[in-house]
């Protein structure tokens, strides 16, 4: 038997009530009216939708919530929060043109700055964000941008975003913040001086490491127009079921944000007091490097990473991991459960030894990024965690 009009859309159903929850619309491509209607639609005369690499509502959705989130308009979604840094730096910069870092950067932002922006012509050099007369010695007459993250991993040093600010503005540089670590829940970046917001909505935002996906946003309407231009054109945009995902996700962040900020300052505290524990950071700790600046820029928003080290070798760091076995040990953070990481493995493996204590990581250092179990099991569970370690 043969039915002549499977091949055809079946018409969705008509409804008097409607959904509560966003659909989740994964049309590639969408049909117009007539070609007059299309025209309308291209020039801006009527509302629609024509390519899902150009535009469409699950990326619209969530963009509108990360806009309000961040205090931005006509921000953008991607398909990564790399995409997003790609997006920022390629809407910006051009063949000749500086771009400065913090030294700390994201690994692929690094990546991005030491290998595939000077095959484009693009000088790079990295400063210390902490340090705005360091930043500001390293500004040459081409800088055009300047990129940092308020919060560095896995050293959790807290970048002077005012100081730094104020410099873009003196010099008229555009101040890019990646503010993947401290969401906008502790800190909006537009709010104290820089120009564009970037995320990896990936981690804490989307917050169930099931989607991908990042987020760009300016103060300035043109500088949205070439962002977005860029990721059309590269393809950077992003697929409707992550963007539907993340707008799921957002929805519970900000009590998964507060439950896992307090959690981490519970843990820093416990695992301060533990047997061969060398050093704990965690920025809402007095002992912290940059608590003055913390407690001016963040108050106690002080966020969910929490890092330590441990005395001991690679043995002690197996030990460690294998003993917190209700831990993921992967190289991510923001997702709801608790997850550990070791940066000699995975996001530092690429630096010499030398390189790593220059940053102060050793073979027993550990980043967490707490998640929203009950305070007391994670104490109890890392506590064991570190005693097996010290056991030779
Ligand atoms: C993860 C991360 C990125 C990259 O995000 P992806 O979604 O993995 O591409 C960029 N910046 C920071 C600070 C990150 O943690």
């Amino acid at each position: 038997m043969t039915d002549k009009t499977l091949v055809r859309r079946t018409p969705w159903p008509a409804s008097d009530s409607w959904p509560v929850c966003t659909p989740l619309q994964p049309s590639v491509v969408y049909a117009s009216e007539s070609p007059d209607a299309l025209d309308d639609m291209y020039e801006g005369r009527a509302e629609g939708y024509a390519y899902a690499r150009e535009a469409h509502p699950n990326a619209d959705v969530l963009a509108a919530k990360l806009d309000g989130m961040e205090g931005v308009q006509g921000g953008i979604v991607l398909g990564s929060g790399m995409a997003a840094v790609t997006a920022a730096l390629l809407g910006v910069l051009k063949a000749g043109d500086h771009l400065l870092g913090g030294n700390q950067l994201y690994g692929r932002s690094l990546r991005m700055m030491s290998t595939e922006l000077p095959r484009m012509g693009i000088a790079t050099s990295l400063a210390d964000p902490t340090d705005v007369a360091a930043m500001e010695a390293a500004v040459r007459p081409e800088t055009r941008m300047i990129l940092i993250e308020v919060v560095s991993n896995p050293t959790l040093r807290v970048a002077d975003l005012e100081g730094i600010a104020a410099l873009c503005k003196r010099r008229g540089l555009v101040l890019a913040v990646d503010n993947t670590f401290t969401t906008p829940r502790a800190v909006r970046p537009l709010e104290h001086g820089a120009d564009i917001v970037i995320h990896s909505v990936t981690k804490l935002l989307a917050g169930h490491s099931d989607a991908t996906l990042g987020y760009v946003g300016a103060r300035d309407a043109d500088l949205n127009d070439a962002m977005l231009g860029v990721a059309q054109t590269l393809g950077l945009t992003a697929s409707p079921f992550d963007c539907w995902l993340a707008e799921r996700g957002l929805y519970s962040f900000e009590l998964r944000y507060d439950r896992a900020e307090e959690n981490a300052r519970a843990l820093a505290d416990h695992l301060h007091g533990l047997p061969g524990m060398t050093r704990v950071i965690y920025p809402g700790r007095p002992d912290h490097p940059d608590h003055n600046r913390v407690q001016g820029l963040l108050g106690s928003r002080t966020g969910n990473m929490v890092t330590f080290e441990i005395e001991g070798s690679r043995d002690a760091a197996n030990r460690l991991v294998r003993a917190a076995r209700n831990i993921a040990f992967a190289p991510t953070l923001g997702d709801i459960g608790t997850t550990l990481s070791h940066p000699a493995t995975s996001s530092h493996r690429g630096l010499t030894p030398e390189g790593r204590a220059a940053l102060g990581l050793s073979e027993g250092s550990f980043r967490v990024s707490v998640g929203v179990e009950p305070a007391d099991l994670l104490c109890t569970e890392f506590e064991a965690a570190v005693r097996a370690a010290a056991r030779d």
